[in-house]
């Protein structure tokens, strides 16, 4: 067993902006950002899998944690073997997962959680309005319903936020997700970039 991926978790509800920081972060060198819906939606919609998806993410509810788990470790794999994920090199930054304790025990082995940046949003309108815009622009059909959102702010509530406290409470840094992505990712670095001096050296 090799060792477990050196990790920081974005955590926080739907539309907090979770893909956004992440994606910004995968772009610099010595992160690997993996969103679990991106995998998810990059699925052939014809495969087993992939129909699986549509039919529990088009409700708002999670995927059984069995198949999420196998897919992320698979994914996992592939990116390594690949060479995009560099576990000696890299910070793997998660993205949408653990998303209930069920799978924040599944993945222990994997994941050496370093530092859980939680993105907090308390005006749930403000929320609800960025899922619209990017259901247009992402043609997202999970976030085009307003039924369907409100299911995953329900979800999120009763078995994401719970998985908070399943890691000590000093690993997690509270981030306001009500500015501009710049200011929003100003705050994020100040907590990531530490850990990665701590835990990686990189050259220059
Ligand atoms: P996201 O892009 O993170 O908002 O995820 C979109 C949808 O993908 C979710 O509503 C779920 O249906 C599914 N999904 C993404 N990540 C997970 C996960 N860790 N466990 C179960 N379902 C997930």
């Amino acid at each position: 067993m090799p060792d477990r991926y050196k990790t920081v978790l974005l955590f926080g509800a739907p539309g907090a902006g979770k893909g956004t920081q992440g994606k910004i972060l995968g772009q610099i060198p010595g992160f690997f950002h993996l969103a679990c819906g991106d995998v998810f939606r990059s699925l052939d919609t014809t495969s087993d899998l992939g129909a699986k998806f549509l039919d529990f993410s088009s409700r708002g509810e999670l995927v059984p944690d069995e198949l999420t788990i196998e897919m992320w470790r698979q994914n996992m794999h592939a990116q390594t073997v690949l060479s995009l994920f560099k576990p000696k090199v890299d910070l793997l930054v998660l993205d949408g997962i653990p998303r209930n304790l069920g799978q924040a025990e599944a993945l222990a082995p994997y994941l050496d959680v370093l530092s859980i940046i939680h993105l907090v949003c308390p005006d749930l309108d403000a929320m609800i309005q960025r899922m619209k815009k990017r259901a247009i622009k992402e043609n997202r059909l999970d976030d085009a319903d307003e039924r369907v959102i409100r299911r995953r702010f329900e979800v999120y509530d009763r078995e994401t936020s719970p998985v908070l406290q399943y890691y000590p409470a000093k690993l997690v840094t509270e981030v306001s997700a009500m500015g501009s992505p710049a200011e929003v990712l100003e705050h994020v670095l100040e907590a990531v970039v530490p850990v990665q001096n701590t835990h990686f050296h990189n050259p220059l």
